[in-house]
């Protein structure tokens, strides 16, 4: 059995991963939190300008800090025409302490007026464990809309309409979002490439 961090404090996102690799039918692997290894009250700095370097400071920093393999994500929003905007500021758009509804409404003002109103949700997976490093990208399209539309989710879901669904992500049950969501593809892939690799 491999045990692997996934870094994060976020149950959910770690049961997310688990119920991919089960359905990958990927056996040998005990995933643990960081609150398992202790190691919960202690954070990088997320000061990087994409998704890619700040999953990477956390893969790195949380390899040092448990000496076991780690999976690490970032993740967030990108609106084109907002030149890339929230990105990788995506959970503190409006300000530092912003709640997710904060976020959204700030978004839907910028966005008033905006015709072009394509986004996306993109995540960066890596895993590291001091000697292989291995990273996917899972992007998920779809559009901002007008106005709220379901409660279900987090961050920006219910102003993300996804054409795939035919709904917004905060009107999609969590099965369906997982589904096609970028962390889905982004993990999905990832354990491919480490199957392929016979790291696991
Ligand atoms: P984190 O990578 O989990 O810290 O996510 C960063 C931020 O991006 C979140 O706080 C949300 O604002 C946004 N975000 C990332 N993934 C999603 C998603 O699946 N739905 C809605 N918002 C998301």
């Amino acid at each position: 059995m491999k045990n692997i961090l996934v870094a994060t404090g976020n149950n959910g996102k770690i049961k997310e991963i688990s119920s991919i690799i089960k359905s990958m039918k990927i056996k040998e692997i005990n995933l643990l939190g960081l609150f398992d290894v202790g190691l919960s009250g202690l954070k990088p700095v997320e000061n990087g300008n994409t998704f890619y370097q700040n999953a990477y400071k956390k893969a790195v920093f949380y390899y040092e800090k448990s000496n076991m393999p780690v999976i690490a994500e970032d993740s967030g929003l990108v609106v084109p025409s907002l030149n890339g905007e929230p990105g990788v500021i995506s959970a503190r758009y409006y300000f530092e302490n912003a709640t997710d509804e904060d976020n959204r409404r700030f978004l839907l003002k910028k966005m008033e007026g905006i015709k072009d109103r394509a986004a996306y949700f993109e995540a960066v997976v890596i895993f590291f464990d001091g000697k292989n490093l291995v990273t996917k990208t899972g992007r998920c399209y779809g559009y901002i809309t007008e106005e709220e539309r379901g409660n279900n989710g987090f961050g920006y879901d219910p102003i993300f309409f996804s054409p795939q669904i035919n709904k917004t992500f905060g009107e999609a049950k969590t099965e369906e979002k997982n589904r096609i969501s970028h962390r889905y593809i982004a993990t999905r892939d990832l354990f491919e490439e480490l199957k392929f690799l016979e790291i696991i």
